[in-house]
Order: C-alpha cells, then sequence, then structure tokens
C-alpha cells in the first residue's frame, strides 16, 4: 500500500515502510535498455559477448564506431547504457573496479588542487586519498559529512572535489546529499561525487539529488553474485563525459566484455535482489535490536537511527548493509561470535546473494589510523553484515546460536 504524502512542496509516494515508493519503470529499464536485439545481426535477445580486440574497417580511419577493444567495446556499450538510465543520468562509463573509478575521477586533477572527503568512507578511498593523492601533491581534508557546516568550512578556493558514501561504511550514517549539494554548488567548479555502491540506483540517485558524478563499485550490490570485479561512474554533463571516457581510454582502467556481461546479467534481478535485501536486513536488525547481546543497531530503516527520517526522504530502502556493536566490545567476544557463524561467511566485500560477516577494525578498515577509527567508533565490537538473499529465518537462528557462544 502507498500513500501520498506532501514533503518541501513536492509529492511523493510513500511506501509501507515509510521510505519513498520504487522508482517507477526501473525494473523494465533494467532488463530492455540498451538490450534491443535488433543492434546485432543474429537479433540475439541476450546480448552478445564480443571479445575481440580490433575491429575490421572498411579503409583506413573508416570504422563502424568500434575500433580498438580499450577504447570501444559492443559488451562494455550495453552495460553503460543500461547504467546510466538506471540512474536517470545521461552517460555511463564502465571501469575496471570501483577503485578504478576513483582512480580515473582523481585524474581529472592536477597537483595543488584539494579535495573534501567524508570522513567514514570505504577503506580502500580512503587509503587510495590518503596515499595516492598526498604522493601526487593533491591535498584531502576529511569532514563529518553530516555536518553541513564542517563541510562548508573545508572549502578551499583550490578545492575540485567534494567525495562522499551515504550510507557511510561501516557507521550507516546518512548524508543530506541534496543538501551538501546544493551547498558546495554555490561555489563553481566544485564536482561532487557520489559513491552509491550501498544503496544501487534502485534505492537512491544522486545525480536526482544534484550530484554530478555517481560512482559505483559494481562488484557489489549492481552485479550482486559476487563474481565479478567491476566500477562504473554515471553523469550528466556531457563535457564532463567526455574528458572521463577519455581517461578511461588513456589511462587503460577498462573492463573484460565478459565481466560487462555479468554484471549486464545481474542488472537484470537487481529490484527482485534489493527488495529481498531490505526486507531480511530490517528484520535481522529488530531481532539484534533486542538481544541481551547486543549493544547497538546501526540500521538507516529502524527508527533508533539518529538519520532515520533523512534516510526515508532520501531513499527508497535499505539494503543488506548494516553493522552492530557486541556488548563486550572486545576482540575475543567478537572474534569468538564471528567464528562461530555457520551460515554467514567470515569474509570482506558485500552486496552478493551470500551472507557475509566481517570485521571492519581488523579486516575491511585495518588501513586506517588507529585514532581516526576510535574516534569514528570503529571499536572491536563492532561486527558488519552484509545480509544476504537466504531464508530469513535461516539467517536469525545462526546470528542467534553464534551469539548464545558469548
Ligand atoms: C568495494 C567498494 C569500493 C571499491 O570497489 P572495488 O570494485 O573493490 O575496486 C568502493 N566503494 C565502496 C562503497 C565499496 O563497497
Amino acid at each position: 500500500m502507498s500513500t501520498l504524502e506532501s514533503t518541501n512542496g513536492l509529492e511523493q509516494i510513500v511506501a509501507a515502510d515509510g521510505f519513498r515508493a520504487q522508482p517507477k519503470g526501473f525494473a523494465t529499464k533494467a532488463i530492455h535498455v540498451g538490450q534491443d536485439p535488433e543492434q546485432w545481426t543474429s537479433m540475439a535477445v541476450v546480448p552478445p559477448i564480443t571479445m575481440s580486440a580490433t575491429f575490421k574497417q572498411r579503409g583506413p580511419a573508416q570504422h563502424s564506431g568500434y575500433e580498438y577493444g580499450r577504447t570501444e567495446n559492443p559488451s562494455r556499450n550495453v552495460l553503460e547504457k543500461c547504467l546510466a538510465c538506471l540512474d536517470n543520468g545521461k552517460y555511463g562509463l564502465a571501469f575496471a573496479s570501483g577503485h578504478g573509478v576513483a582512480t580515473a575521477i582523481i585524474t581529472l586533477l592536477k597537483a595543488g588542487d584539494h579535495i573534501v572527503a567524508s570522513d567514514n568512507l570505504y577503506g580502500g578511498t580512503n587509503r587510495l586519498l590518503r596515499n595516492f593523492c598526498v604522493d601526487m601533491n593533491i591535498a584531502v581534508d576529511f569532514v563529518n559529512g553530516t555536518d553541513l557546516e564542517k563541510v562548508k568550512a573545508a572549502l578551499k578556493p583550490s578545492t575540485k572535489l567534494v567525495w562522499m558514501e551515504s550510507p557511510t561504511n561501516p557507521l550507516m550514517k546518512v548524508i543530506d546529499i541534496e543538501a551538501v549539494c546544493a551547498e558546495v554548488h554555490r561555489v563553481a567548479g566544485i564536482l561532487v561525487v557520489v559513491d552509491n555502491t550501498f544503496l544501487t540506483s534502485y534505492f537512491q540517485r544522486p545525480l536526482d539529488l544534484g550530484a554530478d558524478i555517481v560512482m559505483y563499485s559494481l562488484t557489489k550490490y549492481m552485479n550482486g553474485h559476487s563474481d565479478v570485479v567491476m566500477g562504473a561512474a554515471i553523469m550528466n554533463d556531457e563535457a564532463l563525459y567526455k574528458k572521463l571516457k577519455f581517461r578511461q581510454n588513456e589511462t587503460g582502467i577498462v573492463p573484460s566484455p565478459f565481466d560487462c556481461y555479468l554484471v549486464n546479467r545481474g542488472l537484470k534481478t537487481l529490484s527482485l535482489r534489493m527488495e529481498r535485501h531490505k526486507l531480511n536486513s530490517l528484520a535481522i536488525a529488530k531481532f539484534l535490536e533486542g538481544h541481551p547481546k547486543v549493544k547497538r543497531v546501526l540500521h538507516p530503516g529502524l527508527p533508533s537511527h539518529p538519520q532515520h527520517e533523512l534516510a526515508k526522504r532520501q531513499s527508497n530502502g535499505h539494503s543488506g548493509i548494516m553493522s552492530f556493536y557486541l556488548n563486550g566490545d572486545g576482540l575475543e567476544e567478537s572474534t569468538l561470535f564471528l567464528k562461530s557463524l555457520k551460515v554467514f561467511t567470515l569474509a570482506v566485500s558485500l552486496g552478493g546473494f551470500e551472507s557475509l560477516a566481517e570485521l571492519p577494525a581488523l579486516m575491511s578498515h585495518s588501513s586506517e589510523s588507529v585514532e581516526h577509527r576510535s574516534a569514528l567508533g570503529i571499536t572491536d565490537g563492532l561486527i558488519r553484515l552484509s545480509v544476504g538473499l537466504e531464508d530469513v529465518d535461516d539467517l536469525i537462528a545462526d546470528l542467534e546460536q553464534s551469539l548464545n557462544k558469548l
């Protein structure tokens, strides 16, 4: 059941769980955009995988649009079109990994430029900004993205990029993307990049909220089957697209056509998978919140989450990623808990069909300094879950038997 409600003068459909109702036509677009069988002579309904590294030319410099596999590839183009459409964007570019996207975006900057980044990012992005950027003489300041005044105060005349994730990893803080974009865009020439990996275009479309570039680790939900490492950037501005496309070819950070085929296939079930991730993770969040061995649960879909209202206004739902603090908060206890799990696999990464559990302090966020981690609240008792698509009763039973060992 959906009801119409008015927020900020805009009519929006609200679903029964309080989040914005699902984007209209999403599943149809995911299945059909860029996939028209009339594009290839075989009329294959499933887009063919084109592995060819080179393409025949009718005369010198008379090619069909495809010349060399690094520059353009038909399987990559099919995927890029579909990805762009799902984010309500005009242009999509696929890269060899999520970090490949980040690297390509950073090559748009030059020595002396400045980046403002959210202080609670994917561990590897944090590492890239702290090491590579600094080596390239690009300055980076980290700020709490949920505090608009701090973001504003961090902007300098040399600022060229503002980088954020929402919800943040692994603390699930929700950043008001629209407010940050509006503030940053008061100053001309600063690009806002939103890493939308955690929610996907099904649950959140940052370009509609004012972002300049949406980036993904497609490795996670967008592919959804934990068998590909890939990334993408989506944007509306043609000049920006041309620059980044040039960089895609120039730096050579391109994905394999076979991987493009797999991610394109993954998109066909994205809406179904995300609905199930959402249901499973909310049921688990509620279970954990009521458990005596758990101190605190971080899940934007819970009314106890500090930015629950913002999450509901900004997104169409929350995925399977959530975190929680064990009561004990010690390494011994969290290790025992993680080693006792039987259905959840102890592993980094997220967004696949399978449920995963990990310890950010020693795993995904181990490259961050101890001081930075403790300032943020990434303690030895903080567990991050990627809730998969299994039967939720089995997942809850698994967490329960493991908690009971403590
Ligand atoms: C995994 C991840 C990345 C990095 O992507 P790779 O595909 O592993 O290179 C970036 N951001 C977020 C939020 C991620 O989860």
